[in-house]
């Protein structure tokens, strides 16, 4: 028989392991709700602002009171550890008619070669952004048009880099990625690299573009696959790596030709350098 006390030590026990479940639950939902991308589709479905059901923020809001940099960059403090302009979940539709001088115009703090540094203070971030290309430029518009403000609300020092493929021969996305990170570095020592799938948008500011101990899968859910992970081992879409990550595994074979399989094989040399993905699998 219980007693009253031990009756209630139980119940209190009880109380606080269901917390602690709930807990390790709602982190793995906020996790996977964080890393929500929405895949554009070959072609993308035009939807005008206001006809369609906005669920999120606009990926521009409060970013327009930010100004032209002073002109003594080394007096400015560092960023704050946790960007105030962080929003969470984006409304992502694909606006008719937009173009690459209305992507422009947005972003008037965005200099030439797609780089950026916050007005306000020192980046604690310098993130590359390098995307595989070829005739995707509808894809490229719109995923322009969403990354820059995106980059911008982290407060991240930022570059993008699209690496076209010239010529008619089949693509070679793992190569040009390749490419992509030796260009990079040339111009600056970016403490991160994002490999980015040309049609992939991010939909929640709060998957921060930068990079972890180890290489960094940020793509874990994506519309296209029921916004979960299409098998465990899957490194596609969008993957985060720090130059070190990038030359212990000596870099992406160049041997894919064509769809398929690169990133399945990138995968395996982040095992084969003893490294691990990290993001929830
Ligand atoms: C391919 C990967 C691809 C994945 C998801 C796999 O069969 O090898 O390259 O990313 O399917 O589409």
């Amino acid at each position: 028989m219980f007693s009253f006390q031990s009756k209630w030590r139980y119940f209190f026990m009880f109380l606080g392991i269901q917390l602690v479940v709930m807990a390790l639950l709602s982190r793995e939902g906020y996790q996977k709700r964080v890393n929500y991308f929405i895949r554009i589709f070959r072609k993308p479905k035009h939807s005008s602002n206001n006809s369609s059901i906005i669920l999120g923020v606009d990926v521009y809001t409060n970013l327009s009171h930010l100004s032209k940099p002073p002109r003594h960059r080394e007096d400015m403090p560092y960023c704050p550890l946790k960007s105030p302009l962080i929003a969470g979940p984006i409304h992502v539709n694909f606006p008719s008619g937009l173009s690459l001088a209305e992507v422009q115009r947005k972003n008037p703090l965005v200099v030439r070669g797609g780089r950026y540094r916050p007005p306000d203070c020192e980046g604690r971030h310098r993130t590359a952004i390098i995307i595989p290309h070829r005739h995707r430029e509808h894809h490229l518009k719109f995923l322009l048009y969403y990354l820059h403000p995106f980059l911008q609300r982290q407060q991240l020092a930022y570059g993008i880099y699209v690496i076209h493929q010239a010529g008619n021969y089949t693509f070679n996305r793992a190569k040009l990625m390749n490419v992509g990170f030796r260009e990079a570095m040339k111009e600056e020592d970016w403490d991160c690299l994002f490999f980015h799938d040309v049609d992939l948008i991010p939909e929640d500011d709060r998957n921060t573009y930068i990079c972890d101990s180890n290489p960094k899968h940020a793509a874990i859910a994506m519309d296209k696959f029921g916004y979960k992970l299409p098998y465990k081992m899957y490194f596609g879409g969008v993957s985060a790596l720090s130059p070190e990550h990038y030359l212990k595994m000596n870099g992406f074979p160049n041997n894919y030709w064509g769809w398929g399989g690169e990133d399945d094989d990138i995968g395996i040399r982040v095992s084969l350098a003893g490294m691990y993905i990290t993001g929830p699998r």
